[in-house]
């Protein structure tokens, strides 16, 4: 989850590894280093607990620190409190060795006992601590650093991303993976190392990514990889098309309001592409004509927005295919056995492509003979690379912690894969073919009617953002959207909130209802928007106060009950889920910009969740 940067070339270093933290910030912010190599070989480390801003202080206000080759870590700690010792780079005791990790070490006990019990003192809490010292075990005691590697990744287990950097070998730079996303960087005189290609973008565009088990060796000119074997790997090399400013705010005050915005413009990049002559063609899936024909039942499985987003999957694929779909937490689905076989399909979903949890999933789908189809939106990702077949969101580049355009992408998706498997099953007619492509077509538009009229949404959020709790109800595919909605509100607000199907309040958190709590009613779903209604009443007869969110056309039958409504257009039962989520994000961000969070990075939270 931490963000990893290095650098070998002719440049001082730390520049160029604090700007690369500066970019990977979002993925993990609660402490950062920094070490540098001079050409005699004298290894410095700088680091400290807060944001690279800290960091970037505290090098100014110490003694210099100079060398062409460096190392950067920004930390989501995993073991240890975030404070100036656990913060990485964490060095061997001799200080000969330091190490940037991301990743948890799940044998460290065990390795450090065997350290201790050889001598080694232990400065920090981390699991990192054992890869540096367990390295400088090895090569103390032969000299010999590929050897010193080899056997320290031999004893390892977990998941790691590590960048490492010895002080005999001024002019280099290691790194190693396993379940933790690293690529390399190719630059002219210089090289990288990133585990996310944002901080590589203003230096290179040319890529390779490292593969499980691959050890890498950089210079300032030469890129040498080993596979498990030691046996040199040739590796294909990327180009990267995101341009730089798609990772640059470009005048807002967020990186969240600006993807945001960023939204029809996302939805047209990632639909277009796939619509010819009014029908829709995913060229990905082309090899494997019978894939939902041979299909009997399809899981869907995601963590977080990319779990709610397979909610709204459900009711989309179960309607129209009438083939039972279950939506699984993709943590949950590893561990439960699931009845997954050669006529499943499983879907996952993941924006980063390297959830580590969805990872696994996937991996254990595969492993029972399931068909996997990744949706995801970087690039050669992990998750990319392993599923059988991979549809990607053409998002760009997504910043925030808390995700929006590349949910709104992964939404499009399914309901476009949804009539595209419908047409393939033969239970969908030309009509309505016909109308939801030209929905589909009018979708960006639509969307930003919405965002070109956000006055009442930010109305909205002024008068209810000090409250401490409020409810998302919904039926149906409204309440799919109430999941995500609460979540928004809850990741950059903190301000406590659930997501009910609306018919289950009665069955229990009625009894939360009072004044001064929120429910915000979604009503969208025509066959139970009267429903949906009658459960709001139940709430605001408590006390409540009630906020509707509805189409323009059945804004009125709400008119007299509410003080706020909430209007998006009207559109394809399939898509009226890409227009309603934009209000509830606009709420979720302006709520917090009025309670003064830190909306970008908010507390605890990390970007692409790469640990279990
Ligand atoms: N497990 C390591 C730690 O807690 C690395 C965490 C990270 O990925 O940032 O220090």
């Amino acid at each position: 989850m931490c963000g990893i940067i290095g650098f070998c070339g002719n440049e001082e270093a730390v520049p160029i590894l604090l700007e690369g933290l500066e970019k990977l910030e979002y993925r993990g912010y609660d402490s950062a280093g920094v070490a540098v190599l001079s050409d005699e070989g004298t290894l410095k480390i700088r680091k400290c607990k807060g944001r690279i801003a800290s960091l970037r202080e505290k090098i100014g206000s110490e003694s210099p620190i100079t060398g062409t080759v460096g190392i950067g870590h920004t930390r989501w700690a995993t073991h240890g409190e975030p404070n100036d010792v656990n913060a990485h780079p964490q060095a061997g005791m001799s200080g000969r060795i330091v190490v940037v990790h991301n990743g948890i070490i799940e044998n460290y006990r065990e390795l450090r006992e065997f350290l201790e019990r050889r001598g080694y003192k232990f400065q920090s809490e981390t699991d990192t601590e054992v890869v540096a010292q367990l390295m400088e075990y090895y090569y103390m005691g032969r000299g010999e650093l590929m050897d010193a590697v080899y056997s320290m990744l031999d004893r390892i287990k977990g998941s790691y991303a590590l960048g490492i950097l010895c002080s005999d070998f001024p002019g280099q730079i290691i790194a190693a993976r396993k379940d933790a996303p690293l690529l390399i960087g190719y630059g002219e005189g210089s090289n990288y190392i990133a585990s996310d290609v944002t901080a590589l973008l203003s230096h290179t565009r040319t890529v390779s990514y490292l593969e499980d088990e691959e050890v890498a060796v950089l210079s300032k000119d030469s890129v040498t990889v080993y596979d498990s074997g030691r046996l040199q790997v040739e590796k294909e090399l990327h180009t990267v098309e995101w341009d730089v400013s798609a990772a640059e705010k470009g005048g807002y005050s967020h990186f969240m309001i600006k993807e945001i915005m960023e939204q029809p413009e996302a939805i047209r990049k990632t639909v277009s592409p796939r619509l010819r002559d009014g029908r829709i063609y995913f060229e990905e899936l082309a090899e494997d004509a019978d894939l939902i024909k041979n299909c009997s039942s399809i899981y869907i499985v995601g963590c977080g927005s990319a779990y709610h987003v397979g909610v709204v999957g459900k009711y989309m694929l179960e309607k129209a295919l009438r083939i039972p779909v279950e939506v699984c937490l993709a943590s949950e689905f590893r561990y439960s056995d699931p009845i997954v076989g050669p006529d499943s399909l499983v879907i996952v979903i993941s924006q980063s492509g390297e959830t580590l949890d969805t990872m696994a999933a996937m991996r254990e789908a595969k492993k029972l003979g399931a068909k996997t189809l990744a949706i995801v939106n970087v690039i050669g990702s992990s998750i990319a690379r392993e599923a059988d077949h991979v549809i990607y969101t053409w998002a760009g580049p997504e910043i925030a912690v808390a995700t929006t355009k590349a949910y709104s992408t992964q939404l499009v998706l399914l309901s476009m894969l949804t009539v595209y498997f419908q047409h393939q099953l033969g239970k969908i007619s030309e009509d309505d073919y016909g109308a939801y492509i030209a929905a589909l077509t009018d979708l960006p538009d639509k969307m930003n009617e919405i965002l070109d009229n956000i006055g009442n949404i930010q109305k909205t959020a002024s008068k209810y953002f000090n409250l401490d709790s409020m409810f998302f109800i919904g039926r149906n595919i409204d309440y799919a959207l109430g999941l995500e909605g609460s979540l928004k509100l809850k990741e950059i607000s903190y301000i406590h909130s659930e997501s009910y199907a609306a018919g289950e309040l009665k069955h229990g958190t009625i009894s939360l209802m009072e004044p001064g709590v929120l429910v915000v009613a979604i009503a969208t779903c025509k066959s139970v928007m009267d429903k949906t209604f009658s459960n709001m009443v139940e709430a605001t007869s408590r006390g409540a106060d009630a906020v509707v969110l509805t189409t323009e056309e059945s804004a009125k039958t709400f008119e007299d009950s509410v003080r706020a409504i909430l209007a998006v257009p009207e559109t394809h039962d399939l898509l009226q889920a890409n227009l309603n989520i934009v209000p509830l994000q606009l709420f979720a961000y302006y709520v917090a910009l009025n309670r003064g969070c830190d909306i970008d990075k908010p507390r605890n939270l990390a970007k692409s969740v790469t640990v279990e």
